[in-house]
């Protein structure tokens, strides 16, 4: 038996299937990732092609069917296509940051209504933004998602011992515990961060409005990629290098 299922959905990545396909990777509203097949959509009269552009979001229509990983795509119209977003590369490098990390991380089909609303935020923040600070809004953003993906960095006190860190000019943050350490729990994955960048890290956690100096950027984005391979399964984005 199979199940229609029409609901909304962010496209995450698409890669060419066969001669005039397609399978693309959607962060819906109801049911978290699947996987599609769209059929003949490469072929020069295709309806649905349009749609399958990144980051678009879209209303799809696809047969759900047990014991399968892939679904058939029936049909797909865009409802928001972020048009103010692709005028710009910066901004365009930095949407799909986010798109690549919830492709790689979310399990497929476990419902995650926070990982498609904050995208949605992520989206319309990008759009919104001055385009100069589309690196701000992904790295932002991708420090958010790492709340849902249960890997926030532990901010408050040494992750270790809980003993309280004083406030000094720099602050020791240990990769492989993945917080702030104190002088006993240090080891050697340890990146200083300055006050302004924990600072800057908490806000990321607790406030809606962003501000972000471009040292504590930098702080951040030096120790980002190696912080999500150890704790996110080897995890590398290729998107990050674009970013600027
Ligand atoms: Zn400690």
């Amino acid at each position: 038996m199979a199940n229609i299922i029409k609901c909304r959905g962010f496209i995450l990545k698409t890669i060419p299937f066969k001669e005039s396909s397609l399978i693309t990777s959607v962060l819906t509203n109801r049911l978290g990732k699947v996987k599609l097949l769209a059929k003949g959509v490469r072929r020069p009269k295709s309806k649905i092609c349009g749609a399958m552009e990144p980051f678009n979001l879209d209303e799809v229509i696809f047969y759900k069917r047990e014991f399968k990983e892939i679904y058939n795509l029936s049909d797909a119209v865009v409802i928001d296509s972020f048009e103010q977003i692709r005028h710009d590369p910066e901004r365009v490098n930095a949407a799909l940051v986010l798109c690549e990390f919830y492709n790689k991380t979310l399990p497929a089909e476990e419902a995650d209504y926070q990982a498609f609303s904050l995208l949605m935020r992520f989206l319309n923040g990008l759009r919104n933004a001055d385009v100069s600070v589309a690196r701000t809004i992904a790295l932002a953003f991708l420090l958010k998602a790492f709340s849902g993906a249960g890997v926030m960095p532990h901010l408050e006190n040494c992750v270790r011992c809980h003993k309280s860190i004083l406030n000094n000019g720099k602050v020791d943050f240990s990769i492989n515990a993945g917080g702030i350490v104190c002088d006993e729990h240090y080891d050697d994955t340890v990146v200083f961060l300055s006050r302004p960048t924990i600072d800057t890290l908490r806000s990321i956690y607790t406030r809606t409005q962003l501000h972000i100096e471009d040292d504590a950027l930098d702080e951040i984005e030096n120790f980002l990629a190696d912080y999500m391979y150890v704790h996110l399964n080897n995890l590398h984005l290729n998107t990050l290098k674009h970013l600027k």
